[in-house]
C-alpha cells in the first residue's frame, strides 16, 4: 500500500526501512522530509520504489547480518529495474563505511550517522550513475545547525530531537563510538519546532536523545532539562510532553521535581537499570549502584505516585553469577517496571565488554532470559489490573484492530482502545477501563475532555 496514492508518471518512490531504536525513527522521518525537496514521495512497497534506504542499528548483536540480508534480498529488484537506487545509513553503515560498497557491488551509496544532510546531494549522485560513501564525523556545533525539522507526517505524537550521542561509554554499548560525542541543540530551535509542532495540531511531543537527561550540562548559556520541560511546557496546544532515554546516574531532583509541578508531562519514564548487581553495573560501568538507582525509582514514585517505570535489562553479561541474576529478579520486583526490554547479553566488536571473558553459554543465557520474562508478564499483567475500573484520560490517536474500535494512549503509555467514534481521533476523553491485557486495556467512553 502506497503512503501517497497520487501515482503520476515522473514521480520517484522512496522505501525506507528503519532498524532498531527511537533515534533512528527520528532519522528516518527527517530523511522522508530532506527527500521530499529532491521529489522523493514515501511508499510502503519496497517493489515500487526508486529509491531504497536502510537506517540500520548496531546496538543490538546481528545487526549487520540483518543488513547484509536485506542488501542481497534487494539485488534481484536492482537487477530487474537498473535505474533503483539502494543506500545504507545509520550505525552499520558508520562502523563498516565504504567496505559495504566493495561487498556489495549492488549498492550506491553509504551515509553516516552524522551525514543525513548529505543525502539529497548523495541521491543526486546516484541518479547518474556515483557510487558515494561518506561517514565523517562532526563533532562540533555544526552538526547543531543539521536537523532538519519533520514535516508532513500529520500525527498527533512525534518525536522532537534534543541532543545526540552520548558520552558516557558504558562497557557494551557501540552508540559513542557511532554516534559520536554528546551535543545538544540550541534551546530555542527546540522551542521553534515544538511551537511549529503545535501550530500544525500536534498534541504531544516526545523529547528524544541517547541521554536527555544530561542536555544542556555541557552547553554553555543552555537551560538543562528540567528547565527545557518547564519551557516546552509553556507551549500553547502542546499537552503531553515525555521524553527518552534517561540514564539514571543524571536523573536530577529538579527533573524528577518536573513529575510533580509539570501537569503536561507525562507519568511515564524509560529509566533503564540494565542489571541488579553492583558488580555487574560496575563491569558495565553504568556509574550508578544499585542503592542509588533505588534512590531514584522511589524519588519519581514520591513525585509522581503511580508513575509508569518501564526500563531495560541485560541478562548474561560476562561474569554474571547467579547471585548478580538474582539480583536483576529482585530489582524488578522492587521497582515493579510497567514494561521492561529483555536482552541476551552478546558482544558488539569494538567495545570493551567485548574483551571480557564469557563464561555462560547460549542455552544458560536463554534459560536466565526466560525466568526474567516470566517474572516480568506477572508483574505487568497485576499493574495492568490495578487499573480495573479507574478513569483515564486519554489522548486518541486512531482507529483500534478490532471493528468500531478507536485507540489512544493513557498518560501512562498504556494503549486503551474502546468502542468510538473515529471523528474523536486527536481529542481527549476519559475512559473507564473494564478490561485488563498483557498489552493493552480495554475501555468505556465516558466523555470527552
Ligand atoms: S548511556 Fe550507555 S547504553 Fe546509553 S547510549 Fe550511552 S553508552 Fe550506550
Amino acid at each position: 500500500m502506497r503512503i501517497n496514492n497520487d501515482f503520476a508518471m515522473n514521480e520517484k518512490y522512496l522505501f525506507i526501512e528503519t532498524f532498531g531504536c527511537q533515534m533512528n525513527v527520528n532519522d528516518s522521518e527527517r530523511i522522508v522530509t530532506m527527500l521530499a525537496d529532491s521529489g522523493y514521495t514515501q511508499t510502503a512497497t519496497a517493489t515500487d520504489a526508486d529509491l531504497i534506504l536502510l537506517n540500520t542499528c548496531t546496538v543490538r548483536g546481528g545487526a549487520e547480518e540483518k543488513v547484509y540480508k536485506r542488501l542481497s534480498h534487494f539485488r534481484s529488484l536492482k537487477k530487474a529495474k537498473n535505474s533503483l537506487i539502494l543506500g545504507v545509513g545509520g550505525c552499520v553503515a558508520q562502523q563498516e563505511g565504504d567496505h559495504l560498497l566493495l561487498k556489495f557491488p549492488w549498492l550506491d551509496l553509504v551515509f553516516g550517522t552524522h551525514n543525513l544532510h548529505l543525502l539529497p546531494e548523495l541521491v543526486q549522485g546516484a541518479e547518474k550513475g556515483e557510487r558515494r560513501c561518506e561517514t565523517a564525523f562532526i563533532d562540533n556545533e555544526e552538526r547543531l545547525d543539521l536537523f532538519p525539522p519533520v514535516k508532513g507526517a500529520s500525527r498527533l505524537s512525534r518525536f522532537v530531537t534534543v541532543m545526540q550521542g552520548c558520552d558516557n561509554f558504558c562497557s557494551y554499548c557501540i552508540v559513542p563510538y557511532v554516534r559520536g560525542r554528546e551535543i545538544s541543540r540550541r534551546s530555542e530551535d527546540i522551542l521553534d519546532e515544538v511551537r511549529q509542532l503545535a501550530g500544525e495540531g500536534v498534541k504531544e511531543v516526545v523529547l528524544l536523545g541517547q541521554n536527555v537527561n544530561s542536555y544542556g550540562l555541557k552547553t554553555a548559556d543552555e537551560p538543562d532539562f528540567s528547565r527545557l520541560i518547564r519551557s516546552v511546557g509553556a507551549v500553547e496546544g502542546i499537552s503531553r510532553i515525555r521524553f527518552t532515554t534517561s540514564h539514571p546516574k543524571d536523573m536530577s531532583d529538579e527533573l524528577i521535581a518536573c513529575f510533580a509541578d509539570q501537569p503536561k508531562l507525562c507519568g511515564q519514564i524509560h529509566l533503564p537499570a540494565q542489571a541488579g548487581s553492583d558488580a555487574v553495573l560496575a563491569r558495565m560501568n553504568r556509574g550508578y549502584s544499585r542503592a542509588a538507582y533505588l534512590d531514584r525509582i522511589h524519588a519519581l514514585n514520591k513525585a509522581r505516585p503511580g508513575i509508569a517505570i518501564t526500563g531495560d535489562m541485560i541478562v548474561g553479561f560476562p561474569g554474571e553469577s547467579e547471585e548478580d541474576f538474582e539480583q536483576t529478579l529482585s530489582l524488578m520486583e522492587e521497582v515493579r517496571y510497567a514494561d521492561l526490554f529483555l536482552f541476551v547479553y552478546s558482544p558488539r566488536p569494538g567495545t570493551k565488554a567485548a574483551e571480557l571473558p564469557e563464561e555462560l553459554s547460549r542455552e544458560q543465557k536463554v534459560e536466565r532470559l526466560e525466568r526474567l520474562l516470566g517474572l516480568q508478564r506477572r508483574i505487568t499483567m497485576e499493574i495492568n489490573k490495578s487499573y480495573l475500573g479507574t478513569l483515564q484520560p486519554v489522548l486518541v490517536e486512531g482507529e483500534g484492530k478490532r471493528p468500531g474500535q478507536i485507540s489512544g494512549r493513557a498518560d501512562s503509555g498504556r494503549i486503551v482502545n474502546f468502542p468510538g467514534d473515529p471523528a474523536l481521533i486527536g481529542s481527549f476523553v476519559m475512559v473507564r477501563i473494564v478490561a485488563a491485557y498483557q498489552n493493552s486495556l480495554l475501555g468505556e467512553l465516558q466523555q470527552s475532555m
